[in-house]
């Protein structure tokens, strides 16, 4: 593939960052890659790594980048944007990564003049639950969303950049208004997310349950939901911090369905049970058949249980 911009520069490398970073150099998306982290330990495995053609803590070194994406957790994102924007060259093209949008349109928007360089909000809907620049890699964006959240007026040859930069690497890229994004990710991440880390700290608090068993028999649902409850503590205070109305709004949706199961349950209404959990099969066959999750019985774990 051509490169899409002469010089890309990415600030912050953690899981994201880096995996930008891996991806931009794999599929030729700039010529030149630019990495800025405020932490020593970071740059220090960036340079071990290789991800970049240059690696520094000095904002000055953006101003020859024509993109520049933002990667650093939603709750910093405001405060680095006006760090930077002094910098950064007429045309050059901001965009960032973070998983809540309208508090990151209105965090950055003060700090930046849209004519001389237009803000282009991006979130790639794909991650694990590790951090930092060891955990990234080149195709974790493949065949996976990246939502846009443009605000109005903004320049389309910009927005065509930034669509054609995650072509690149593979994702397919979508449009929406930042408060829609941030009401569906409510739904699909946010609050699951939320569920996944009340769970395991409810587990963790029981009495009449041992951590070691907690542990033990961990098995089945509980043990992915520690996949999810291990994500990264920072970010995650952040998303719910920046997206509160819309994690409110679906929580109180969430409670209300789960009041009429826990009413099912104790009415012995197994007709209701069997109907809800037939529509929630259909909806995991649809995500498959969407190339969005694998068909493997157990996520295509191992069917070799490990020997303890
Ligand atoms: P990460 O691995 O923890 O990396 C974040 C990077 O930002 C680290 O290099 C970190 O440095 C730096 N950073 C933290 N606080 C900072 C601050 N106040 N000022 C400047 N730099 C700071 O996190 P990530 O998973 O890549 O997430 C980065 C962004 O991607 C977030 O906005 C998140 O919402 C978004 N996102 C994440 C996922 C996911 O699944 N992880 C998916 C889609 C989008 P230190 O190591 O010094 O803290």
């Amino acid at each position: 593939m051509s490169a899409v911009v002469e010089r890309v520069a990415i600030v912050g490398l953690g899981l994201i960052g880096s995996s930008l970073a891996r991806g931009a150099r794999r599929y030729g998306l700039a010529r030149e890659i630019v990495a800025l982290d405020a932490d020593a330990g970071v740059r220090e495995r960036v340079g071990a790594l290789g991800l970049a053609d240059t690696v520094t803590d000095d904002p000055a070194a953006l101003s020859r980048a024509d993109l520049v994406i933002l990667c650093v957790p939603v709750g910093a994102i405001g405060a680095v944007a006006a760090e930077i924007a002094p910098h950064l060259k007429p045309g050059a093209i901001l965009s960032d990564v973070g998983s809540v949008k309208a508090a990151v349109v209105a965090a950055v928007a003060p700090h930046l003049d849209p004519d001389r360089n237009p803000f282009v909000p991006a979130h790639p809907v794909a991650g694990t639950e590790y951090s930092g620049p060891d955990s990234g890699f080149a195709t974790l964006f493949s065949n996976r969303w990246c939502i846009l959240t443009p605000p109005p007026g903004i320049d389309p040859a910009a927005i065509g950049t930034v669509e054609r930069f995650w072509q690149g690497l593979g994702a397919i890229v979508e449009t929406m208004s930042p408060e829609h994004h941030d009401l569906v990710l409510a739904i699909t991440s946010h609050v699951p997310h939320l569920i996944a880390y009340n769970i395991v700290g409810t587990a963790a608090d029981l009495e009449a349950v041992t951590q070691s068993e907690v542990i033990k028999f961990s098995a089945g649902g509980f043990r992915d939901f520690t996949r999810i409850a291990a994500s990264d503590p920072t970010m995650w205070r952040d998303v719910f911090l920046a997206n509160k109305e819309a994690v409110l709004e679906m929580l109180g949706r969430f409670n209300e369905d789960l009041s009429a199961l826990a009413r099912a349950i104790r009415w012995d209404d197994g007709e209701a049970l069997h109907a809800l959990f037939t529509r929630t099969r259909a909806i995991r066959r649809g995500i498959v058949a969407m190339g969005q999750e694998t068909a493997e019985p157990d996520f295509g774990r191992s069917r070799e249980a490990p020997r303890t």
